[in-house]
């Protein structure tokens, strides 16, 4: 079974102006030290305005810095949004699609996520997928209903030999910036359910594509999380905004 190497990415949501990302940058790589020295990837995700500074203050430190959002249009008459064209230019690793936010307050679909997550793989970024239930789906016992939908249409448009380039995050809904946190199990039982959506449809890449569970991982929960079997890291909000509590996670991941 391939090494899957963990991976602990902050999403700084609209927090975080240009300058103090790039504060944020300095302070994070010296708590975290050299890339050299590293077992995990760290990531940070931030807003448009912020992406140029980050990837500059970045360079040479490893740490990947990924967008929220991208259109899967080229260009067009789309006002507001931002293409895979733009962000490349930029020159950011990666994208966030389908963050719970963006689905509940700004209509993100999974007809647009079918689109967006090849059109990002295309360009050359690493596409973190989230995909979760909410509280009452969770209650109704639909959460592995509403995966599989999420998993399946989202997915249904990156071939085979591509699905391994997807990192997933599993985001339960009820746990994103509440302090509500999935019981270690729980995250375990729904990763590995996600893990079983890739293996239909290629074992090779279900054994390599990366899963993340996110949702109130804290300095204080994070190890007992990630010392799952299938939790290959995480997507932190709240407590991205922290360089030293970052560091603190990232050293969880490490082991
Ligand atoms: C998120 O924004 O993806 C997230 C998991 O937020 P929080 O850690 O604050 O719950």
């Amino acid at each position: 079974m391939p090494e899957r190497k963990p991976y602990i990415s902050g999403n700084w949501k609209m927090f975080k102006t240009a300058a103090e990302a790039g504060d944020f940058v300095v302070a994070l790589s010296a708590a975290i030290g050299p890339e050299a020295d590293r077992a995990v990837d760290v990531g940070l995700c931030a807003s448009f305005t912020s992406l140029a500074t980050l990837v500059a203050a970045t360079q040479g430190t490893g740490i990947r810095v990924s967008a929220q959002n991208m259109h899967q249009a080229d260009e067009g008459a789309f006002t507001g949004e931002v293409s895979a064209r733009m962000l490349a230019e930029v020159g950011v690793n990666g994208v966030v699609l389908g963050h719970s936010e963006r689905r509940q307050l700004f209509g993100e679909t999974d007809a647009a996520l079918k689109e967006k997550v090849p059109v990002a793989l295309e360009h050359g970024f690493e596409p973190i997928l989230c995909v979760g239930e909410t509280e009452e789906e969770r209650e109704a016992g639909d959460t592995e209903r509403r995966l599989r939908a999420q998993v399946q249409e989202d997915l249904a448009s990156v071939r085979e030999d591509r699905l391994a380039d997807v990192v997933i995050a599993y985001e339960p809904i009820w746990a994103i910036g509440t302090g509500k946190v999935a019981t270690p199990d729980e995250a375990q039982e729904a990763v590995s359910f996600v893990r079983a959506l890739v293996a239909d449809r290629s074992p090779t890449a279900a054994d390599e594509v990366r899963i993340l569970y996110g949702g109130s991982v804290k300095p204080e929960n994070a190890a007992e999380i990630l010392g799952q079997a299938d939790v290959d890291g995480a997507l932190v909000g709240g407590a991205s905004l922290h360089p030293d509590d970052l560091a603190a996670i990232v050293a969880a991941a490490a082991g």
